[in-house]
């Protein structure tokens, strides 16, 4: 096992397309890593890079102590789950599980052994002599991991691997993947534009947008401390509340009220500064009374989350949302306040966090 070093990584498509910008990314040995972006920002051009599948215009890609820029990706000793599986259609759960094995010239009982054995730990004992469109898209999804299990890589690289599977099926194997991950300990890079599902099994995270990564960090720095406006507004299930404000002394005027300086950003302001405010929803406490350094406004929209409400307000023709537990809704057209935690607010000048 091994980790994984991107030193100025850069891809220039022919036709001129930056994928990748000079990318500067460590990915420590065992980590379970994800890649996370828009569409197009390079998720897959980064992957790709890494397992040798595009050569990389500029940098290094550095695999354990090994540079393996200019090697073939036989010879980069990781392993890559594509999002269609590609499994070969003519051949059985065993022949597809042993195969790369066959590859490397394994004898066929050892191979057969082999496929067994990592079959079993993945629940396909009583499918192995099946071929994969006699089988559920889940299970197929099992059996490429347990292909990419019998190579024992050095590094696992999984191309959104759940875009397949239905809702219930996804949740299911975010879990059982992350608990595989655990215990195979390999380091994991997993693209995904399902930000959940980043969160959810993510060591650690990168944010990309157009070639360039925005943040790196743990889930929960990401979530609770995007470091710019752009990881603010693309991270969460519902967008942060990112609103121009101008500093007034020790207090904060946005949306024409007055709000209380957030904590990370105590004394670090200056007088008549242009900011922009940023809160998320779950951080705002919704009342039908007046408080001070609330957002006070007009309820526009009630929509209905399950066991909470994300009601809209509109303040002084600013748009602000707040999700609201079960029970304490209000209507449309009611006067709404909603007050923010001083500890989970942020500022954000020039576009990057104070
Ligand atoms: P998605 O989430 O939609 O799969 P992505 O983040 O994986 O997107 P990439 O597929 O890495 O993005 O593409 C990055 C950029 O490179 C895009 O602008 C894309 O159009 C461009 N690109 C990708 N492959 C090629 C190629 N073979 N030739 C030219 N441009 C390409």
């Amino acid at each position: 096992m091994a980790g994984i070093e991107l030193r100025g990584l850069t891809k220039v498509y022919p036709g001129g397309v930056k994928a990748l910008d000079s990318l500067d990314l460590a990915i420590p040995d065992g980590e379970f890593f994800a890649l996370l972006g828009p569409s197009g920002c390079g998720k897959t051009t980064l992957l790709r890079t890494i397992a040798g599948l595009e050569t990389a215009t500029g940098g290094a890609v550095v695999i354990g102590d090994r540079d393996v820029t200019g090697v073939q990706p036989g010879g980069r000793d990781i392993a890559m789950v594509f999002q269609d599986y590609a499994l070969f259609p003519h051949m059985d759960v065993t022949d597809n599980i042993a195969y790369p094995l066959r590859i490397k010239k394994v004898a066929k009982a050892t191979r057969h052994d082999k496929a067994a054995e990592v079959g079993a730990r993945l629940g396909l004992e009583h499918l192995m002599d099946r071929r994969p469109g006699q089988l559920s898209g889940g299970q197929q999804q099992r059996v490429a991991l347990a292909r990419v299990m019998a190579t024992q890589a050095q590094a696992f690289l999984f191309d959104e691997p759940l875009s397949n599977l239905d809702a219930r099926l996804r949740l299911e194997a975010r879990t059982f993947l992350k608990k595989l991950q655990r215990e195979l300990g390999v380091t994991t890079v997993f693209v995904t534009h399902d930000q959940a599902e980043a969160l959810a099994m993510a060591d650690r995270m990168a944010v990309m947008e157009s070639g360039h990564i925005r943040q790196i960090g743990t889930p929960a720095e990401v979530f609770q401390r995007p470091a710019n406006t752009f990881v603010a507004g693309f991270i969460g299930s519902t967008p942060m509340n990112l609103l121009d404000g101008t500093v007034r002394g020790d207090t904060l005027e946005v949306a024409g009220c007055k709000v209380a300086v957030p904590a990370s950003a105590e004394g670090r302001l200056s007088d008549g500064e242009k900011i922009v405010y940023g809160v998320r929803p779950e951080y705002l406490a919704y009342s039908s009374e007046p408080a001070e350094g609330a957002f006070g406004g007009k309820v526009v929209i009630v929509e209905n989350l399950g066991a909470s409400h994300l009601v809209t307000l509109d303040v002084n023709e600013v748009t602000v949302q707040a999700v609201v537990p079960e029970g304490g809704e209000p209507e449309i057209g009611d006067n709404g306040y909603a007050t923010p935690r001083r500890d989970r607010a942020l500022v954000y000048r020039d576009g990057e966090l104070v």
